[in-house]
């Protein structure tokens, strides 16, 4: 079973987001819970609660397939202390809100070091940040993302990825998400089957498919190893279908959400129509 779907508007309140999943054929999908450009967030309502779990029920969304995206500005290895200090708090209200919807999963991307501080001083500051936002929740987990490694931006790396989570207390409460345009970007060259069976290869010794929480499916705009993060509709950018097809038939990628956060919205149907056909179902 592949829950396939994109990261959807949330405009006018989370609640409205299960039907407008429902809407482009998705059978799971990402979100923001909040205003991912500001810092400050009203508190979700008891409307927005129920709503939300409501309309998941109604269209038939298991919190299996749901994984919200975090605010952008949110640093957890920011090299200095009262701007570190913010985005703990903001991420901390990331998790917080993903519990009060029921939602077990939270996407983010690990931090950036900005050239004060060395990658790996970096790294221990995401994992100490993940470490005070788990103590503080009950069960949502802390999904990493890989990213393309543009500007001072860790995670392009798996090694990254690893020993972020080597220095999480809670193992259980961590994972991963590969998002295919930053895997390309970074420099992991899945645009060819071969490519594709060796880099998640190294996936599986480095870090790992149980530990596999979730993907972003997007082609890329930029070529491979450039570091340049840019997503592109599938088929459309430097990637092609290979990989997309690969995906679809391998059932380690079995049982996570796969979102799609191509540029074009009015592809979505037709981007998730495809892949669903792929997956054959
Ligand atoms: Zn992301
Ligand atoms: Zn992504």
């Amino acid at each position: 079973m592949k829950f396939i779907g994109a990261h959807v508007s949330a405009a006018g309140g989370v609640e409205n987001v299960p039907q407008r999943a429902h809407e482009i054929g998705a059978t799971g999908f990402a979100l923001f819970t909040k205003n991912q450009r500001q810092w400050k967030a009203k508190p979700l309502t008891e409307e927005n609660i129920e709503g939300f779990k409501s309309e998941c029920e109604k269209f038939g969304y298991s919190m299996d397939a749901v994984i919200p995206h975090d605010s952008y500005l949110i640093n957890l290895g920011h090299p200095e202390k009262a701007k570190l200090q913010k985005s703990r708090d903001a991420f901390l209200i990331e998790l917080q809100r993903c519990e009060q919807l029921g939602i077990k999963l939270l996407n983010f991307h690990p931090g950036s070091h900005l050239k004060k501080i060395s990658e790996k001083e970096c790294l221990s500051r995401i994992a100490e940040s993940i470490n005070i936002a788990l103590d503080q929740t009950g069960f949502t987990k802390a999904v990493i993302e890989n990213t393309a490694g543009q500007g001072t931006n860790m995670g392009f790396r798996f090694e990254h990825l690893a020993e972020i989570m080597e220095q999480v207390d809670n193992r259980e409460r961590v994972g991963v998400c590969i998002d295919t345009a930053h895997a390309f970007a970074g420099g992991y060259d899945i645009s060819t089957e071969e490519g594709f069976y060796d880099t998640f290869e190294q996936f599986e010794k480095i870090i790992g498919f149980d530990k596999l929480m979730a993907m972003h499916l997007n082609d890329s705009k930029k070529e491979l190893g450039t570091q340049v993060d840019r997503h592109d509709s599938l088929g459309d950018g430097f990637i092609g279908w290979t990989p997309f097809e690969l995906i679809m038939k391998d059932e380690r990628f079995n049982g996570i959400p796969m979102i799609l956060e191509t540029p074009n919205t009015e592809r979505w149907s037709e981007e998730i129509a495809k892949l669903k056909e792929l997956a054959g179902r």
